[in-house]
């Protein structure tokens, strides 16, 4: 009796596996296709210098124009990327949409930006991208002043020797480095002063309560404060209103990020985002 129970558990157990990896294979089939038939997008999100008013960069998001589907979002399929390895395809592609990117603005005329891009950790261990990323400089002619690449915590804590050297590289290209989230890993502030950071970026969950939490007003205070005297920079991710604004400007934040800024937008409507923002815009907006 048991032993009859035990296989067909066992079978039970066989069939979900199996459906599971048919619909992962399927998955993996269908994100090579859109590689392929270059179904990737750019969205830029800009960023906001809130000393001189000015948006001066922008977070590169992609996107995947997906046939059926429509604009599907990266938290659907950046994760399986990285299960299946496909993530270096998919990183050094969205590395040579956003130099492309670049040169156009440059061609166009348009306002200088920092343009940051999103790195995981499979790609920062790949021994090809700092080739890889010389190669984008020379093609494209940007220096690499103009791109920073953003990591998490965690990426940084799974070989931290590894990644320091790469960082240096990197940096030595001009790239300037950024920590993503910061805040929800566990690294510290210590930690990060041996490695080649230029800046941080407070994660928006310490951004969206700020008018009514104490504790995360004193820990995005401290923060600042504590970059600042490591020659660290701050941007604060996912600033949705002007009360937020206002009090990231009174901690000296550097610049800010978010739907009350503007949300990500396609390259075009990018194209025509004005440089210099007053408050009276970004209310009207
Ligand atoms: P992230 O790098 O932390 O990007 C910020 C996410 O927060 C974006 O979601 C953005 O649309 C959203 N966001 C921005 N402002 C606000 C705000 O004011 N309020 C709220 N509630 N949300 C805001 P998105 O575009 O869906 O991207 C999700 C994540 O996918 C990113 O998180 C990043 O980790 C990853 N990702 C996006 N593009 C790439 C890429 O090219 N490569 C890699 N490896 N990962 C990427
Ligand atoms: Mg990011
Ligand atoms: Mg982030
Ligand atoms: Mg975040």
């Amino acid at each position: 009796e048991a032993k009859r129970r035990g296989k067909n558990q066992y079978v039970i157990f066989d069939d979900s596996m199996h459906k599971q990896s048919v619909d992962t294979h399927n998955e993996e089939m269908a994100l090579a296709r859109a590689l392929e038939r270059d179904e990737l997008v750019l969205h830029f999100q800009p960023q906001f210098d809130l000393s001189l008013n000015k948006i001066v960069g922008a977070e590169a998001l992609v996107r995947w124009k997906h046939p059926d589907k429509g604009l599907v979002y990266p938290d659907s399929f950046i994760p399986l990327a990285e299960q299946s390895g496909q993530i270096l395809a998919l990183g050094n592609r969205v590395i040579e949409k956003s130099f492309e990117y670049l040169a156009y603005r440059e061609a166009l005329g348009l306002y200088p930006i920092l343009l940051h891009i999103n790195l995981s950790s499979l790609q920062l261990n790949d021994p090809n991208l700092v080739p890889f990323v010389k190669s984008m400089v020379q093609t494209y002619n940007i220096p690499g002043h103009y791109i920073g690449f953003e990591i998490t915590e965690t990426t940084l804590l799974t070989d931290i020797n590894h990644a320091k050297e790469t960082l240096e590289e990197l940096k030595s290209l001009g790239i300037c480095i950024a920590i993503d989230d910061f805040g929800t890993g566990f690294s510290s502030l210590g930690q990060l002063k041996n490695l080649p950071v230029d800046l941080l970026k407070i994660d928006r969950s310490f951004v969206w309560d700020l008018e009514r939490d104490k504790d995360d007003r004193m820990i995005v205070e401290a923060i600042i404060a504590m970059a600042h005297k490591l020659d660290i920079m701050v941007i604060a991710e996912g600033v949705e209103s002007n009360a937020q604004l206002n009090m990231l400007r009174e901690f000296h934040c550097d610049l800010g990020q978010g739907y009350f800024i503007s949300r990500p937008i396609p390259q075009e409507q990018f194209n025509d985002f004005p440089e210099s923002i007053t408050l009276n815009d970004l209310l009207d907006a």
